[in-house]
């Protein structure tokens, strides 16, 4: 029998024996997200801590060896940021799932970095609270991914995004320390930000044992919703532009393209149009007459772009049926076989029709089928290339829209990410965007957090 690695030694000794998994067929599972476009390696071990004295003592033991550590929450990254990296210590915390408190007098939550995205607003509604950011990922995704890739959601074009709402953070540093980051008052200017500097920072600079998040009040006006068909692309840029001119606020200002409608359709069957090019989903929370007043206000900005129809309804159900299509875009497509390469592109909303008229010229350039699914309220695309799953040549045609795409939006005024995150697959975006000059203090506060380059060597600076 071959020897153990000493890394799995180590923390054999240091941990109990059921949070080490080495059995390839237990660790595979864990060796990369849903980016399946991304490369990755194997990982020596997985560990699957359940309290932060047992994180810090496996990260303890990986910087004395000098092996990598991989954070990883629920893997539903799409840009390879949780993927293993050869050797690694692949550290899950998707055992760390309790919520440790519910505080309505302050209206915060602490919960570990494990707990799912979904889990935390149910228990924040359990208190008349709420946990607005809600990524479409939010029934599988976790705080603790979350908050490494500030993710945002449905609701942030209006409530804001993961970082709008953490307070506070327990981490544990690369050589195994402990340490509390922010505050739990509702001001504070104590020292420098490095609670905003940990949120998104992709387990490069720390792993997350404990999340302190603000919560709101739970909204309970019933909402309206503005549905609007257009026949191109176009028209759906313009009617965007138009709504935020307008100085309207929608809860929620989704876009999804025919392809996406047709492939939830096959799945779910939920008797969803698909003889539109795209359509736009507007919603509005506020109560009464205001809501009222602002849904007719959307309506008549989709009308004027030329929406072939839209209607405004207080149809809950079915409103909902319609966001259900839009969060399960992405699983539809992917259930059908096809390879999906996921872009996540953000551009200033003015320049969101330039840009959908730009993704449909790159993609019959390189012949490649791009869907369409959009934040179109914060002007977040995200084109989806669908690839027949083997067709090498397809793959390659794919990679170079993508690699356009990015171009495009940095050209446009816009950034590479909006909300996935650098992970594997936008490192030469991101330093095109920023510039050798921003790169260079990236570079330094990575050798002030973890000089070694234990903590995810590889991702986002490269
Ligand atoms: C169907 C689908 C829909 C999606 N919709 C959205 C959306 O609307 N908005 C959005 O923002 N994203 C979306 N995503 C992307 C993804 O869900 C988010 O990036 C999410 O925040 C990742 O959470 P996770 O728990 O799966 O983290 P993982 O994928 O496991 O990890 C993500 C990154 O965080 C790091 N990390 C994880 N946990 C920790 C920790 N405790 N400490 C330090 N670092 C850590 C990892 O190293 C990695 O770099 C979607 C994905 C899918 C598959």
């Amino acid at each position: 029998m071959p020897a153990l690695p000493p890394i799995v030694a180590a923390l054999r000794s240091a941990l109990p024996a059921d949070r080490v998994l080495t059995d390839p067929a237990l660790t595979a599972g864990y060796a990369h997200d849903e980016a399946e476009w991304a490369p990755h390696g194997t990982p020596s071990v997985v560990v699957r801590p359940r309290d932060t004295a047992e994180v810090a003592a496996a990260v303890k033991a990986a910087a004395e060896l000098r092996v990598p550590v991989v954070p990883r929450g629920a893997g539903t990254g799409l840009s390879g940021g949780a993927n293993a990296v050869d050797g690694c210590v692949l550290l899950s915390l998707e055992a760390m799932r309790a919520i440790v408190r519910i505080d309505p007098a302050e209206r915060l939550a602490v919960v570990q970095p494990g707990v799912v995205n979904d889990e935390l607003r149910a228990a924040a509604a359990g208190h008349g609270l709420w946990y607005p950011p809600d990524p479409a990922s939010a029934p599988w995704s976790t705080i603790g991914g979350n908050v490494a890739t500030n993710a945002g959601g449905l609701c942030c074009v209006k409530y804001g995004v993961t970082r709008d709402y953490v307070l506070a953070l327990e981490v544990v540093t690369a050589d195994g320390e402990v340490v509390r980051l922010g505050r739990r008052t509702a001001k504070g200017v104590a020292g420098y930000d490095l609670v905003g500097l940990l949120v998104g920072s992709e387990g490069t600079l720390a792993v997350i044992t404990e999340v302190t998040v603000r919560l709101r009040p739970l909204r309970t006006a019933p909402t309206r919703t503005v549905v609007g068909f257009f026949d191109t692309l176009a028209r759906v840029g313009e009617a965007v532009a138009n709504v935020t001119a307008a100085g309207l606020q929608p809860a929620i200002f989704e876009l999804i393209d025919r392809h996406c409608l047709r492939a939830v359709e096959e799945w779910k069957h939920m008797s969803l149009p698909d003889d539109a090019a795209a359509l736009l989903l507007a919603q509005s929370d506020l109560p009464g007459p205001a809501g009222e007043a602002e849904a007719a206000a959307i309506l008549a900005e989709f009308t004027k772009a030329g929406a072939r129809d839209a209607v405004a309804s207080t149809d809950e159900v079915e409103a909902e049926a319609l966001f259900d299509a839009r969060r399960l875009a992405y699983p539809a497509l992917e259930q059908r076989g096809d390879a999906i390469l996921t872009e996540d592109v953000c551009l200033p909303r003015g320049k969101l029709a330039t840009m959908l008229a730009r993704v449909e010229e790159i993609g019959a350039r390189h012949r490649v089928l791009i869907a369409n699914v959009a934040h179109a309220g914060d002007g977040n695309l995200h084109p989806l290339m669908i690839t027949p799953t083997g067709d090498e040549d397809a793959r390659r045609r794919s990679q170079a829209a993508f690699e356009e795409i990015v171009d495009a939006a940095i050209d446009l005024g816009g950034t590479v990410t909006g909300e996935h995150g650098v992970g594997l697959l936008k490192r030469r975006g991101m330093r095109r965007e920023l510039g050798p000059g921003a790169i260079r203090l990236h570079r330094a506060v990575k050798a002030a957090w973890d000089p070694a380059d234990i903590l995810n060597p590889g991702k986002v600076l490269g």
